[in-house]
């Protein structure tokens, strides 16, 4: 039965989700399932969460549409056709409003409402949650649905409110479009958005100037349109494509390769590289060797076989050489896909800066000044990414048992039990949360297995007379330490990246994701499941 009732200063609902993008739009429907009242609040004023806010010119998945999508729904597996292999945002936008007004879910989501305070009670054990403009609401249940990449970092360049150009966010993008014609655009930042937005802004500003830190190694995506066979046959595969997603390391219905690149002559392995260069998108990180993320030397192989494309496609053999990364291993970085990336370095109205070794001082009325020059803009654009996986949960204000800031319980590092909660903060939910595979997989899949296990743990408690959830420290220590302990058998701790909080002055340097693979987690989780939560406290 729900304990949902209303009073005139708070509201109460058995659970509240915190999102309305892929995560909070599928909690909400399982807890309808459940009975449960429960109430969405989002800050944007429509669902999508980072196909809403992410409207930059080229932005696109870099996961294959089939399968970044929801697998849950027969029904919308079946109606909805994807245009092509990598659409861009406003197709994956459309598709998650068909999801919502499939699942008629809008009317328990509150928009244009952030929420900025979350505090356990220890009186009620229940939370009390407050909104951005002092509204009050409580619930048993509280579940994040805030998504990794949602806390938009722009990095603190003195000068900025000096500039009289106009300036942008990649992940907070004006709703009706920036025209860039005519225009001396400068843009800051080479990671997967940057790379995605360099070639259309080049196309059509005046003038492109690259300000980047580190170069990147990409891929070519090689989006091309569904042809309809292969959409017949999806759509009569699912079962198969899903269960493969679910049992795979990185979520997506591939296999992983057997052979180590260390095994295969220099010949063999340039017929392979070609082969998934010319595919295009992830296949070649993902599916070409087994232990380039594991093994230094294997993934040498990879990371030159992409400096020597970088040296044939980009003409200035100057450029070429800025583009070129040397410092991390490839993959090692959120792996971006492409499309003519290094190419655009070669047209005329395009400069690259290297801020590593002519740092950018500040920003002056007229544009952006290095340790060597001044550039003049008329327009910047951050692409500097997000303050990952803790950013848009620590903006919650959430504060557990006794009163403690998740921040302050945090400080050396996220501290969770399965990536799904959290000591001392009972009932909290985080859907992929820190620990968790997340932003190392296709996330669809790594979402729709937290809502599940979550819906299933909640429905374990109400059908067990429990009220309250939290992990034991010993559970939570040895998770933790498991999470760790596998980061350092990979290469991932060797690149300064946003997975290792890199990007973030003062953040702790720790490997956020779970490496161990999407299958084995998830069985993980369903084995903790039967043994009735283990090294869960529940009363
Ligand atoms: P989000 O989609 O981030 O939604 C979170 C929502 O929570 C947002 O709408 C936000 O407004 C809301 N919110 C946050 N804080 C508050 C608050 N305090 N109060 C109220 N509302 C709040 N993943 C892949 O697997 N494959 C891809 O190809 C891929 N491409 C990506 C491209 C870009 C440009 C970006 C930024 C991310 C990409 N991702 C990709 C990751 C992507 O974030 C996930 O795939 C997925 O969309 C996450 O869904 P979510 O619901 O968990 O979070």
């Amino acid at each position: 039965m729900s304990d949902a009732k209303s009073s005139a200063a708070t509201k109460d609902f058995d659970a509240i989700v915190v999102g309305a993008g892929f995560s909070g739009m599928y909690m909400l429907h399982k807890l309808r399932e459940l009975g449960l009242s429960a109430r969405v609040f989002e800050a944007a004023d429509g669902v999508g969460g980072t196909w809403y806010w992410n409207r930059y010119p080229g932005a696109r998945c870099d996961s294959e549409s089939y399968y970044y999508a929801y697998s849950f729904s027969k029904e919308i597996q079946q109606e909805w056709n994807w245009s092509c292999r990598y659409p861009e945002q406003p197709e994956i936008l459309r598709y998650l409003n068909f999801c919502a007004d499939k699942l008629d879910l809008r009317r328990d989501i509150q928009f244009n409402t952030r929420i900025t305070g979350a505090r356990y009670n220890d009186t009620t054990h229940r939370w009390d949650i407050e909104t951005e403009d002092g509204k009050r609401v409580s619930a048993r249940y509280f579940i994040t649905a805030v998504g990794c990449l949602s806390a938009a970092q722009i990095p603190n360049i003195k000068g900025l409110e000096s500039f009289r150009g106009k300036w942008y966010h990649t992940g907070k993008w004006p709703h009706e479009g920036v025209d860039f014609t005519g225009k001396r655009v400068g843009i800051i930042g080479t990671g997967s958005s940057g790379i995605q937005a360099i070639p259309v802004i080049a196309a059509q500003a005046k003038h492109l100037t690259v300000f980047q830190r580190t170069p990147n190694y990409t891929v070519p995506a090689r989006d091309a349109p569904m042809p309809a066979d292969f959409q017949k046959t999806v759509k009569a595969t699912y079962d198969e494509i899903t269960r493969k997603t679910r049992a795979s390391v990185f979520g997506m219905p591939f296999d992983f390769p057997e052979q180590s690149a260390l095994e295969a002559t220099p010949e063999q392995r340039k017929a392979i590289y070609d082969s998934w260069w010319d595919k295009g998108g992830f296949g070649f990180l993902l599916s070409s060797y087994n232990d380039l993320i594991i093994n230094k030397e294997a993934n040498e192989t990879a990371a030159e076989y992409v400096r020597a494309k970088i040296r044939d496609i980009v003409k200035d053999p100057v450029t070429a050489e800025k583009l070129t990364p040397r410092t991390y291993p490839i993959g090692t970085k959120r792996p971006p896909i492409d499309t003519d990336y290094y190419e655009t370095f070669n047209r005329e109205n395009v400069t690259l800066v290297d801020i590593r070794s002519l740092p950018i001082e500040e920003i002056t009325p007229k544009g952006i000044r290095t340790s060597e020059a001044e550039y003049e803009l008329d327009a910047i654009v951050f692409a500097t990414g997000f303050d990952a996986m803790t950013g848009a949960l620590f903006k919650l204000g959430i504060h557990g048992k006794g009163g403690i800031a998740l921040e302050q319980q945090w400080a050396h590092g996220p501290q969770t039990y399965l990536g799904i909660a959290t000591t001392g903060f009972p009932n909290l939910f985080i859907i992929t949360g820190p620990g968790s595979p997340s932003v190392l997989s296709n996330m669809p899949v790594s979402i729709e297995q937290h809502v599940e296990w979550i819906a299933g743990c909640i429905q374990y408690m109400r059908a067990h007379n429990l009220d309250s959830i939290e992990p034991s420290e010993d559970a939570q220590r040895t998770w933790v330490a498991h999470v760790n302990e596998l980061a350092n058998e990979t290469l991932f701790p060797q690149a300064d990246s946003w997975y290792m909080g890199a990007n973030i002055p003062g953040k702790p340097r720790v490997f956020l994701p779970y490496t161990g693979g999407v299958g084995p987690y998830r069985d993980r989780c369903a084995e903790i499941a039967e043994k009735g939560y283990e090294g869960f406290v529940m009363t």
